[in-house]
């Protein structure tokens, strides 16, 4: 299929999940994982009318970035990050989804203040408790919620996670309303409301939908199985 067609296609995917659950389409930003795509890709999906766009790689965004200047693509983290990458960073992405420990929020905080700037973030957490993936313990998220909403430079805007693999979506589903209840929780606990919930890839995000995603991080369906 063509890059419109998929978009297409992906867009009448949420739309349904969508009238399911008596949500507006409006409400779920559609976010291209773009990991693995040529520049040259990216941009025919821009021309579609894809704004958004999530990179993993530090070197491998760097690249993309540069080579895509003149769109006006909003351009998001969403991969694991080591500290001494944050400085690359800065000014160039609107949201980082992976904020899982205080190290990193320091760096951040520290990067944007010397740019002059308020970071966007989300925390992430690891709901299904794996050890290969990334994202703080739900049971440690509200100390950490609670040390990154007083770094004057960050602005925590939400919840992000990958949950774990299962081949029914439908099995998914637990994990993404327990960071919906974490969210809520937060909200209750720290009296203020929260953005987003980065939830749902290309096989889940419908159920995350559902469950109350706002953002979905959505790669193969759209541009192919990756290389
Ligand atoms: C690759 C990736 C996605 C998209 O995965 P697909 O299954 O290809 O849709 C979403 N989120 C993150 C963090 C990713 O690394």
């Amino acid at each position: 299929m063509t890059a419109c067609g998929n978009l297409q296609h992906v867009r009448e995917l949420i739309e349904k999940a969508c009238a399911r659950s008596g949500r507006s389409p409006a409400e779920v930003i559609l976010l291209g994982a773009s990991k693995t795509v040529p520049p040259e890709r990216i941009k025919e999906f821009y021309e579609c009318g894809l704004k958004t766009f999530g990179e993993n790689r530090v070197q491998e965004f760097t690249t993309k970035y540069e080579a895509l200047r003149r769109l006006d693509i909003d351009w998001h983290f969403i991969g694991r990050l080591q500290t001494n990458k944050v400085k690359y960073l800065m000014g160039k992405v609107s949201l980082i989804h992976s904020v899982d420990r205080k190290s990193l929020a320091d760096e951040i905080e520290k990067r944007a203040q010397r740019a002059g700037l308020i970071q966007r973030v989300l925390l992430e957490v690891n709901v299904g408790g794996e050890e290969t993936k990334g994202g703080v313990a739900p049971g440690e998220l509200p100390e950490l919620f609670s040390y990154v909403k007083g770094l004057p430079s960050l602005k925590v805007e939400g919840l992000m996670t990958i949950p774990p693999y299962r081949e029914d979506p439908e099995e998914v589903r637990p994990f993404f309303s327990e960071l919906r209840e974490l969210k809520r929780r937060l909200e209750e606990e720290f009296g203020t409301t929260l953005k987003h919930l980065s939830m749902g890839m290309s096989h889940d995000f419908e159920v995350a939908i559902e469950e109350g995603a706002t953002i979905v991080r959505v790669g193969t369906l759209l541009f192919g199985e990756r290389a």
